[in-house]
C-alpha cells in the first residue's frame, strides 16, 4: 500500500479502536518496542512527529559495538549485552549490520596500553562470546603501519585488531518499523503526541494527537503509553506534569565526511585525540566519517549543527593521527550532529556519564524509556514490553502473549539469509548494471547495503525504462513512497537512502527532478513545493556549512 493511502487507514484505525500499546517516538528504541509488542501479541500504535530515525537514531557513530571504552569505566554488563546484541542483529540483518573490523593503534602515553588492551580485548571478546576466528589479534608496530600506513609512526607501540559491526541507523530502524508493520503495528510518522488523555482515575489512557502535514487533531486510546522521545523524553514527562529529579542530560556529537581520496584509510580506526577521548575514522563507500564530539548541549533540539569548534577539533585529531594527510575545512563534504539522551548524573562530564538505559515511571501510568544504545535496541524493546505487560497485570489487563522472540525475526519484507547472500546479490546487481551506468560496482554496493534484496526490485522496476542513474534514483524513490512510509524529499535524501551525508556530490544535480518527482506523486502545490524546496536547501545548508 502507498505511504498516503497506508495512512488514510491508519488514521481511521487510531480513531476507532483502544490500542493495547502506544507509543511515542519512531527512533530506534520506539520501532524496537512496536516490533517486540506486536510479535509478542499485543495490538500497538506508534507515533513519531517527524519522519522515523529523524532524531538521534540518523545521527550516530553507525556502529553495532559493544563499547571498548565501557570496559574502562568497568561497565561489564553493558558489555556483556551489547557485545552478544551485535551477533544476533548481524543475524537478523546481514546486509545492514556488516563485520567490521576495527583497528586501534596504541601509542606512548595513550589511552590504551599494550598489556591492558591485550587483557582488555580478550575480556571483550569473552564477554560478547566473539567467534574463534574474529578474535582480536595483538599487532606489533610494523604489522600496524602495515595495515595502516597513513598512520602517525612517532610513539607507536603497536595495534590492537578486534571485530565490531557497522550499520545504517536510519535504515535499521525503519527495517524495525516495517517488520512490526508485518506484524500488525499501526506506525504513523509525521504524527505528535500533543498532550495525553487521562481516565477518571487520572490515569494516562491515550494521546492527543496532530498530523503534522495536515494540521487535523484526533484522539487515541490505549491500555498503556510508553514514551521513547529520545532527547524530548523530559519534554513529554513535563506534559504529563511528572518532571521529577532524574532528568536527562543531552550531549551533543558530531561526525565529519570527507571524500576516501582525502583520508584513504584502509580499516576502522579507533584512535587517541589529545584530550583523553577517542574518535573513529570510518571508510563507507567512497568517503570516510569520522566522529565524534561528547559536548554538553542546551540548544534547540530540533536543529542541531556541528559548528566551527567541533569541526576543527575532529580535523586537529585526524592531522595528529594521519600526519600525511593534512585536511582542512575545504576538503569536507558534509557533517551531522546528533544528541545523546544520557541519564544525568552529578559531577560527571558528558563523556564520562553512563550510556545505560532507564525507566522513568509516572504516577499517572507513563512509562518512558531513555538512554542506552543503538546496538542495544532490541534487549532495550525486551525489557520495555515485559514491564508493559506487568503493569498491564497489576491493573486487572491479562493480556495473553508470548515471550520474547525477535531474536529469531529477521528484519525487512525480503530478508536475506546471511552473508554470502548479500555478497551474490551485489555480484547480480553489479553485472546487470554494468554497460548501463558508471560506478556499477559502487552503484550496486549502495544499494544493496542499504535495500539488501529489496534492491533487486528497484532494479528490475528502473529497467523498465531503461538502465540511467536517474532511472535507478526515480526506481528508489518510488520503493520508499510505496514501501517505505515517504511522504518529503528529505525523508529519501536522507533517512531512508543516506545521501545527504554520503553521497551528495551526485545527489545534487537531481534535487530539481527529485522535487518535480514529488509534487507529481503527492498532487502539491505550488506553495508547498516551494516550500519543500527551502527545506531540502536548508537541510543541505546544514550539512555542508561550517
Ligand atoms: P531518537 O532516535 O531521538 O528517537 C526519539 C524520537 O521521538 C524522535 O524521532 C522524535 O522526533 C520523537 N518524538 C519526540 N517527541 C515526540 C512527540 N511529542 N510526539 C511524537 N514523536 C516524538 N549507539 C550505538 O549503538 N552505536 C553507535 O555507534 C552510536 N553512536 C552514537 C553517536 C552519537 C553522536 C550519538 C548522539 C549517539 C550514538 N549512539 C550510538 C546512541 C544511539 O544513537 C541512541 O542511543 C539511539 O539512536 C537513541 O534512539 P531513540 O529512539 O531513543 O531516540
Amino acid at each position: 500500500m502507498a505511504s498516503k493511502d497506508h495512512r488514510t487507514a491508519t488514521i481511521q484505525q487510531y480513531k476507532a479502536k483502544t490500542f493495547d500499546l502506544l507509543i511515542i517516538g519512531g527512533g530506534v528504541t520506539g520501532a524496537g518496542i512496536a516490533l517486540d509488542a506486536a510479535s509478542r501479541g499485543l495490538s500497538v500504535g506508534l507515533v513519531e512527529m517527524n519522519d522515523f530515525a529523524s532524531g538521534t537514531s540518523s545521527k550516530s557513530t553507525k556502529l553495532i559495538h559493544g563499547g571498548l571504552r565501557y570496559l574502562k569505566q568497568f561497565e561489564i554488563a553493558l558489555v556483556r549485552e551489547v557485545g552478544r546484541e551485535r551477533a544476533i542483529v548481524h543475524k537478523l540483518c546481514p546486509h545492514l549490520v556488516v563485520p567490521e573490523k576495527m583497528l586501534l593503534p596504541l601509542y606512548e602515553d595513550g589511552t590504551f596500553g599494550k598489556f591492558s588492551t591485550a587483557v582488555g580485548l580478550w575480556v571483550y571478546d569473552f564477554l560478547a562470546d566473539v567467534a574463534e576466528d574474529d578474535k582480536r589479534k595483538m599487532l606489533s608496530k610494523e604489522e600496524t603501519i602495515a595495515l595502516e600506513p597513513l598512520l602517525n609512526p612517532d610513539k607507536l607501540n603497536g595495534g590492537g585488531f578486534y571485530a565490531e559491526y557497522r550499520t545504517d541507523d536510519a535504515r535499521l530502524t525503519i527495517e524495525i518499523i516495517k517488520t512490526a508493520m508485518q506484524f500488525g503495528a499501526a506506525v504513523l510518522n509525521y504524527t505528535k503526541a500533543n498532550d495525553f488523555l487521562y481516565d477518571d482515575k487520572g490515569k494516562v489512557c491515550g494521546l492527543q494527537l496532530q498530523d503534522m502535514l495536515t494540521g487535523e487533531k484526533f484522539v487515541a486510546k490505549a491500555k498503556k503509553v510508553v514514551s521513547a522521545a529520545g532527547p524530548w523524553v523530559d519534554e513529554v514527562r513535563k506534559k504529563d506534569g511528572q518532571l521529577g529529579k532524574k532528568r536527562l542530560f543531552l550531549s551533543k556529537g558530531v561526525h565529519i565526511v570527507v571524500p576516501h581520496e582525502k583520508l584513504p584509510v584502509k580499516n576502522s580506526i579507533y584512535f587517541d585525540v589529545e584530550d583523553g577521548r577517542m574518535v573513529f575514522a570510518i571508510p563507507r563507500l567512497d568517503v570516510t566519517y569520522v566522529g565524534t564530539t561528547d559536548t554538553a548541549y542546551e540548544g534547540d533540539k530540533n536543529h542541531v549543527t556541528a559548528d566551527e569548534k567541533d569541526v576543527q577539533y575532529l580535523l586537529d585529531a585526524c592531522n595528529k593521527m594521519f600526519p600525511t594527510v593534512q585536511l582542512t575545512k575545504k576538503d569536507l563534504s558534509s557533517s551531522w550532529a546528533g544528541l545523546r539522551p544520557l541519564i544525568f548524573e552529578e559531577e560527571k562530564t558528558a563523556s564520562e556519564m553512563s550510556r545505560k538505559d532507564e525507566f522513568f515511571f509516572s504516577d499517572n501510568g507513563l512509562i518512558s524509556i531513555a538512554g542506552g544504545k543503538l546496538t542495544g535496541y532490541r534487549k532495550m524493546a525486551e525489557r520495555t514490553v515485559d514491564v508493559v505487560i506487568e503493569k498491564m497485570k497489576e491493573e486487572g489487563n491479562n493480556p495473553v502473549v508470548k515471550d520474547c522472540f525477535t531474536d529469531q525475526i529477521p528484519l525487512g519484507a525480503w530478508p536475506i539469509k546471511d552473508i554470502n547472500d548479500v555478497a551474490a546479490t551485489r555480484r547480480s546487481i553489479t553485472k546487470t548494471l554494468s554497460g548501463h551506468i558508471t560506478g556499477a560496482e559502487i552503484m550496486a554496493e549502495y544499494l544493496v547495503s542499504n535495500y539488501g534484496k529489496q534492491a533487486v526490485d528497484i532494479v528490475k522496476n528502473a529497467g523498465q525504462e531503461g538502465l540511467s542513474h536517474r532511472s535507478l534514483l526515480q526506481a528508489e524513490i518510488d520503493f520508499t513512497i510505496e514501501k517505505e512510509l515517504v511522504f518529503l524529499p528529505l525523508d529519501f535524501i536522507n533517512r531512508r537512502s543516506g545521501r545527504l551525508y554520503f553521497n551528495l556530490d551526485q545527489t545534487l544535480p537531481y534535487i530539481d527532478f527529485m522535487l518535480d518527482y514529488f509534487a507529481d506523486r503527492f498532487g502539491w502545490t505550488t506553495a508547498f513545493k516551494s516550500e519543500q524546496a527551502v527545506v531540502v536547501q536548508s537541510a543541505i545548508k546544514d550539512a555542508q556549512v561550517f
